[in-house]
């Protein structure tokens, strides 16, 4: 997939870049990545995301921009309450950067419509607010076998972990969590500053999967608190009970 005058102008920066070259810029063109999620994540990884030349980028977020989401999501302005965040989000990307093919699905992913949804990428980036949709994005991606970028933030503490079919998203929170009822940063409330943190580092573990910069980080759980200022790591392990990807483990055998 060649880069055109324009693109090797535009993506200079990167192509320096020992780790990228022309190689690494290529493939980030070739690369077709899901963001679930146009809300406090979304709205720093998405314009990371198209800046770096994403080729094909698919915004699903089913809301409307509301008064209390501007304290945290910067692709939106005053003017926008009440219009659908993923066309909003679509029209910011291709203003940034018109060498990315922009797909705008503004409706709510579902159990019905999550498979047909995220089929033929190369990774999904979910950074949604509640479980029961995590959940639902990490069981598709574990069938579909399509690398998850799961991304959280909550009061000052934020979470991302690349999950590569083992262990997966649900080994790591189990099965409890399934319900739809359960917390959302609604409730508890969210550091503005702290979603932009969370979703900028989930762009960067994106762009390092896409474009293969090792190590590998893959099962690997980072976690930020915003109190303390610090950064931890953790080495998630595969539940072999797990109803996802255990069963796929069973299969495979
Ligand atoms: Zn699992």
């Amino acid at each position: 997939m060649a880069l055109s005058d324009d693109e090797l102008d535009r993506y200079a920066r990167h192509i320096v870049l020992p780790q990228v070259g022309g190689v690494g810029q290529q493939r980030l063109k070739a690369a077709r990545v899901a963001v679930v999620g146009a809300g406090g994540i979304g709205a720093a990884a998405i314009p990371a995301l198209a800046g770096a030349g994403i080729g094909r980028l698919t915004i699903i977020d089913g809301d409307t921009v509301d008064l209390s989401n501007l304290q945290r999501q910067p692709l939106f302005r005053t003017s926008d309450i009440g219009r659908p965040k993923a066309e909003l989000a679509a029209a910011f990307v291709a203003v940034r950067n018109p060498h990315v093919t922009v797909t705008t699905i503004a409706e709510r992913i579902t159990p019905a419509n999550a498979a047909s949804l995220l089929a033929g990428h190369d990774l999904i980036l979910d950074g949604t607010d509640n479980f029961a949709t995590r959940l639902l994005v990490s069981d598709t991606a574990t069938r579909l076998a399509i690398p998850l970028l799961s991304a959280a933030a909550q009061q000052f503490q934020g979470q991302v972990a690349l999950f590569r079919s083992q262990p997966c998203y649900r080994c790591f929170v189990g099965n409890a969590f399934d319900a739809d009822d359960c917390d959302t940063c609604a409730e508890l409330g969210v550091l503005g500053a702290l979603t932009g943190t969370v979703g900028s580092f989930a762009a960067l573990m994106a762009v390092r999967a896409i474009v293969g910069i090792q190590p590998d980080t893959a099962g690997r759980l980072y976690l930020l608190d915003g109190v303390s200022l610090t950064w931890r790591q953790l080495r998630l392990v595969a539940d072999p009970a797990c109803q996802t990807c255990g069963r796929l483990d069973a299969t495979n055998r």
